[in-house]
């Protein structure tokens, strides 16, 4: 008897569009501590693809408060923070983040993408408009999504469009909300921060920025974009996450108390989930810590950046690599290399992983263009950055350890 089709044929078929597309993804494992160098698949690897700029995620100082936290408080919260899972770590950590920023007060989610969720949906509603930039993060898109209201996309970036919908369309809303990512994810690009928060005090809109990228990084002290673009004091809403250069997991939403109280009864994704767990609230109290205390990590960190950036340009100067296009502009540790097609930029991957380095081929969806992602961490070594160019200039021989 011939089987009916299945409702769930369709997986297939989406699957081997993703193929043909070279659009298909897969998860690979590394073993052992995150750092500059790590272990895949038994081979050393030279790690360009984390998050992790300050190298903290393997530091045993977070290691020991998070053990320490987990000693004293359980491994789990046991519940929302309005009920069980309120623990005195929790707003040690929020007091340390509005200190880190200069705001009055903060608040810890579960997840940087859950608080970009909960905040969005807790601002505006079904008679606002949300104005967000072409190339925000996953999380900004969708949390305006959620929020009901209208949603306009400005070009990237571009003030001038910003301030062109600000014109035709705020006075057809209640409220109206900019999104923008600081440090743009995939690009390493800043927004114009000074010009955005301006154009929102004249048109009367609020203005949330995500600083996943940007805290612990940017700025004198490490407060992030916000600090090293001239724009502490100024009323805006902060989002970001403990798990890039914090090390840890979780996000934050930063900025004055009231807003704070608001999202403490507004934000279903923060009343209606569970409280951060204890070893991830210690480890990036911890990490603040250290932000305070070691200043020469963020100088060593922009050292790197400075010697990738020289070093690709002159490579691409000299003799380009094949399907490699050019060094997207950039002001953070992330470095684009723009490459051909989505075919180049994985066969670049794999190329590199061959020779033992590991970077990121990011490909449509995620990113219009294709490109090589390759991110910076206060940990590398001058050699390793040798090394990584030296991998992308066949011919030329990579120096030894
Ligand atoms: C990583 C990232 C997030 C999500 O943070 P998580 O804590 O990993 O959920 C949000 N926004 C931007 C711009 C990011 O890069």
């Amino acid at each position: 008897m011939a089987l009916s089709p299945s409702p769930y044929d369709w997986i297939d078929q989406s699957l081997a569009t993703l193929h043909k597309a070279h659009w298909h993804r897969v998860v690979s494992p590394l073993d052992g501590l995150p750092g500059p160098v790590v272990t895949w698949a038994n081979q050393p690897m030279l790690n360009f693809a984390s998050n992790d700029y300050l190298g903290l995620a393997g530091d045993p100082r977070l290691a020991a408060a998070a053990i320490a936290a987990i000693r004293t408080y359980g491994t789990g919260s046991t519940g929302s923070r309005l009920l069980s899972g309120h623990r005195p770590i929790h707003r040690q950590l929020e007091s340390a983040i509005a200190d880190l920023k200069g705001t009055e007060d903060a608040i810890v989610f579960s997840s940087g993408y859950s608080a970009n969720l909960g905040t969005i949906s807790a601002l505006v509603g079904s008679r606002d408009l949300v104005l967000s930039d072409q190339y925000n993060h996953s999380s900004l898109i969708n949390g305006a999504r959620l929020s009901g209201a209208t949603v306009c996309t400005y070009a990237h970036g571009d003030s001038d469009d910003l301030r062109r919908h600000l014109e035709t369309q705020r006075q057809q809303y209640r409220r109206c909300l900019i999104l923008t990512d600081t440090v743009f994810s995939m690009d390493g690009d800043l927004c114009p921060l000074p010009e955005i928060l301006d154009l929102a005090d004249t048109h009367g809109a609020m203005v949330l920025v995500d600083e996943a990228h940007g805290t612990g990084v940017l700025g004198k002290t490490g407060a992030g974009a916000v600090e090293y673009l001239g724009c502490r004091g100024r009323s805006l809403i902060q989002v970001g996450t403990l798990s890039k250069a914090l090390g840890s997991l979780g996000g934050y939403v930063t900025g004055s108390a009231t807003l704070m109280d608001l999202l403490r009864n507004r934000a279903a994704s923060w009343i209606y989930t569970t409280g951060l767990s204890p070893a991830d609230t210690a480890a990036a109290l911890a990490a603040i810590q250290v932000i305070h205390t070691e200043p020469e990590r963020r100088a060593r960190l922009w050292q790197r950046v400075q010697q990738l950036s020289t070093e690709l340009d002159a490579l691409l100067a000299a003799a380009p690599p094949e399907g490699i296009r050019r060094r997207l502009p950039s002001e953070s540790p992330i470095v684009c290399l723009e490459v051909a097609d989505a075919a180049t930029a994985l066969a670049w991957g794999q190329h590199l992983r061959e020779v033992g380095v590991w970077v990121a081929a990011v490909r449509p969806p995620t990113v219009p263009t294709s490109r090589l992602r390759l991110t910076l961490m206060a940990t590398h070594e001058e050699t390793h950055i040798q090394r990584l160019v030296a991998a992308l200039a066949p011919g030329l021989a990579a120096p030894e350890d």
